[in-house]
């Protein structure tokens, strides 16, 4: 099935009642193993690179400093891999960019076969934001690509996004966005947070998600809404890490029950990143926990000194850089590094296996549309 955009698939949320999980991929090996449990569950797939994961993909160990070249390499090592698990699936695919900073990173981004982007114009004023996402929707829909923007601020850190506090979104700016920007969909601000520490117990407003859904009925808008930062940081896996010397500190995600609500409400879009990165680190401690001689691999033994260096770090990129051959191309060179990939998939796979069950895109992959993005460019001029 050739990779899709991603209107079609939110008008099957909007339509079933159900919302898609979309997850953030660093790595080839994280693409495949997350192509491979959606098939198990027959539920379509958002694949997510965020921006500075394809400066990442693009060779940047150090990606905070990724420049626009190294997005564009990465965007296209993602896009092969997702093509080149993903276009013989069975399931309708995604491949989503994940807070597109500017227009430059956005344009990178569908030029390595990204088919749906995020402009996040979040931190502007209003009416700036609005300019901004309606350039980029121009652009976008004229490829066949669609948009989601980001309305209100949500609190904690999420590579370079970083704002102190929440300010939740106002719905009759939202419907208003919507109605001005043309986007297919919209990230809002209702409570969730980006990170692992997220606070305890934490209370979604999900009357702020039934007032947008509500009005944009009432306007003949389409649009569906996006939860952002929303891990649910399982505690069995952050004790896990704990108790493999990791010191992971305050970490709580929101609940799937809240969450649950939430698309009850109208949520049709779910990102998660953390839970990911959670499971993975853990399962790179317990490799070479139980494998000691595998700490002085020629190959894969820095990875282990890295681990033991940043023991309150859970983000895979802060590990693997000494296989980033392996990470932009998949290339398996020997046995020690085939283990470490195992890790990584087995990681994405438990993580995303309970959420595709739990958010209830289990079984709905044959109810998406497919249109081509050349089918897609028409539909927008409609
Ligand atoms: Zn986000």
């Amino acid at each position: 099935m050739p990779i899709i955009p991603l209107r079609p698939l939110l008008e099957a949320t909007d339509k079933y009642n159900f919302a898609q999980g979309a997850f953030n991929v660093n790595a080839v090996s994280q693409v495949k193993a997350a192509i491979e449990v959606h098939e198990m569950f027959r539920s379509a797939a958002i694949l997510q690179g965020a921006d500075l994961a394809n400066g990442f993909m693009g060779g940047r160990g150090d990606f905070l400093k990724s420049s626009l070249e190294d997005k564009r390499i990465g965007a296209k090592n993602i896009g092969d891999a997702v093509r080149k698990f993903g276009e013989n699936s069975p399931i309708p695919i995604v491949l989503h960019l994940d807070h597109g900073r500017d227009f430059d990173s956005v344009k990178a981004a569908i030029d390595g076969g990204y088919t749906s982007v995020m402009i996040d114009g979040s931190s502007l004023p209003f009416d700036q934001n609005v300019e901004l996402t309606r350039e980029v929707v121009k652009y976008a829909h004229a490829r066949g690509v669609s948009v989601e923007g980001e309305l209100g601020v949500l609190a904690g850190v999420e590579d370079h996004v970083f704002a102190e506090s929440s300010t939740y979104t106002n719905p009759l700016s939202a419907v208003e966005f919507f109605r001005k920007t043309e986007v297919d969909c919209l990230a809002i601000s209702y409570g969730t947070m980006h990170g692992a520490v997220k606070g305890k117990d934490v209370k979604l407003r999900r009357e702020i998600v039934t007032a947008i859904k509500e009005c944009l009925k009432h306007e003949k808008i389409f649009g569906v809404l996006v939860s952002h930062g929303s891990s649910t940081v399982p505690k069995y896996i952050v004790d896990e890490i704990n108790n493999l010397g990791g010191e992971i500190k305050n970490a709580d995600g929101i609940s799937v029950n809240e969450l649950k609500q939430a698309i009850y409400c109208g949520i049709g879009k779910i990102n998660v990143d953390t839970d990911l990165r959670l499971a993975v680190t853990r399962n790179l401690k317990e490799f070479f926990k139980y494998n000691p001689t595998k700490r002085d691999s020629a190959s894969v033994g820095a990875i282990y000194q890295l681990l033991e260096e940043k023991k309150n770090q859970f983000d895979p990129r802060a590990f693997i850089t000494p296989i980033m051959d392996t990470v932009m191309y998949g290339n398996i060179p020997d046995d020690d590094v085939a283990a470490v990939v195992e890790c990584m998939e087995k990681g994405v796979k438990e993580v995303l296996g309970t959420l595709i069950v739990e958010f209830g895109s289990v079984g709905k992959a044959p109810l998406v549309e497919c249109p081509t993005l050349e089918e897609m460019i028409e539909r927008y001029k409609k």
